[in-house]
């Protein structure tokens, strides 16, 4: 089936806002197997609204709409959509006590424009919005789906998930069952060639590439009669890719994100962990305290900026930040080397780097990083050349210093395990 997506609001067409909704919700119809041809955005116009709604059903089947639901004069997206369909307005009394006991239990005055959000199309199912007042709206006639959403993100996701994902789920004929193999250590060319044959030759299951920061994602889609007819297709298939990449792959599993594969190695390891920053300011440690129960394993991070801060927080000497520049791997490794002892932790990541825009030279270019991981004082530093402007370079430094952090626990690992058995 067809979907379009039509996101409401002359904020968005100002660049007032950006359209994460539409990123959203085109995402959840991939999933879904849903086909999207076109995106729109429409200002708060009733007249130009209908047309656009007009428009996208002589090519979609299914319109999911976001915003204009509220109860000022500019959100009109329910009265533009019930005239298009030919259907008048009614007072929808669950709706109304809904809005009524959202006020009460808030402390807050109703005004009498909130009734207006209680109107809805005849005919039309309601959904219920928990997290806000205006109740989410689908109408079906002819084959054709229309839905209607709030516009804030807090409202429109959790309904989404709630309620209009089963619906849309049930008017498929099939099933769609995708995986996600993430990977990260590897080039998104390398992580193509590696899959050339495969993508080649596939039909059902498909499988499609995501380049991310510092990271490649492989999604594996089937679709099949039940989920469990799609799932055997899709198991074989992350198999094989698994035999293919291995270790390069943190995780399978959907909600898991590299911060949260390392510090479930960490945890898994019984190691503890610091940081210490230069380049990345903050930002390495930032992304692990990301993760819910870190605080199990991060102890500290440190902001060692200035080549006087390395100095005296970590008592780097004077004389090797001239001989060798604090962008170097020396000053990498004594700074993961320091930072481990003053946090008393097992593992200590640092990061260095010219990240631009300024203070690059033809030795040492804007984009030059180095990274160091200290595993219980085996250290590894490498060098990286990032390109891109100074935010692309300093999230890629971080992507890249959790990338060395997962494969240096790994390899400590199998270094120890090597030496028990020599012994
Ligand atoms: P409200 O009751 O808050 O007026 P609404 O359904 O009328 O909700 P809008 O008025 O269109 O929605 O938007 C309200 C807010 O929701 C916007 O100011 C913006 O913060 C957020 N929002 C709306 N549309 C989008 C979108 N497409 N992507 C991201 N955020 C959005
Ligand atoms: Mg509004």
């Amino acid at each position: 089936m067809v979907v379009e997506l039509i996101s409401v609001g002359t904020e968005i067409l100002l660049g007032n806002i950006v359209n994460t909704n539409a990123a959203y919700l085109s995402e959840q119809c991939a999933g879904l197997g849903l086909s999207c041809y076109y995106q729109d955005v429409v200002g708060d116009n009733e007249e130009r609204l209908s047309e656009t709604i007009r428009l996208a059903l002589s090519r979609a089947d299914i319109l999911l709409i976001s915003g204009g639901l509220g109860p000022t004069q500019d959100d009109l997206t329910k009265e533009a959509a019930a005239k298009v369909f030919g259907k008048n307005l009614y007072l929808h009394e669950d709706s109304k006590a809904a809005i009524q006991s959202y006020f009460e239990k808030r402390g807050l005055e109703i005004t009498d424009n909130n009734w207006k959000q209680a109107m809805v199309p005849e005919g039309c199912i309601v959904l219920d919005n928990p997290n806000g007042t205006a109740p989410g709206i689908i109408m079906a006639e002819n084959g054709k789906h229309v839905v209607l959403m709030p516009g804030p993100p807090g409202e429109m996701i959790p309904m989404f998930e709630t309620s209009v994902m089963p619906y849309l789920s049930a008017l498929q004929s099939c099933v769609i069952y995708s995986k996600t193999v993430k990977m990260c250590g590897v080039g998104e060319s390398k992580v193509e060639t590696m899959v050339t044959d495969l993508i080649e030759k596939q039909t059902n299951p498909t499988i499609a590439t995501y380049a991310k920061t510092g990271e490649v994602h492989l999604r594996v889609t089937a679709r099949a009669e039940d989920e469990k007819a799609a799932k055997k297709l899709v198991k074989p298939v992350v198999q094989e890719l698994k035999s293919r990449f291995g270790d390069y792959i943190y995780t399978t599993e959907e909600g898991v994100t590299l911060e949260k594969a390392v510090v479930d190695l960490l945890t898994a390891y019984g190691m503890t962990a610091s940081t210490v920053e230069s380049c990345t300011g903050g930002m390495l440690a930032a992304r692990l305290i990301n993760v819910p129960g870190v605080s199990d394993v991060f102890k500290s991070g440190y902001v060692t900026y200035s080549n006087k801060s390395k100095r005296k927080l970590l008592g780097i000497r004077k004389n090797t930040l001239l001989k060798h520049g604090a962008v170097s791997e020396e000053i990498a490794r004594e700074m993961a080397k320091s930072a481990a002892f003053l946090a008393k932790t097992d593992v200590c990541v640092s990061t260095t780097g010219i990240a631009g825009p300024d203070g690059g030279t033809d030795k040492k270019p804007v984009g030059l990083v180095y990274i160091a991981c200290n595993v219980r004082g085996h250290i590894t530093v490498k060098e990286y050349r990032f390109s891109g402007n100074r935010a692309k370079i300093r999230d890629n430094t971080v992507s890249a210093a959790l990338a060395l952090t997962r494969k240096c626990i790994l390899q400590y690992d199998s270094d120890v395990a090597l030496d028990r058995k020599e012994k």
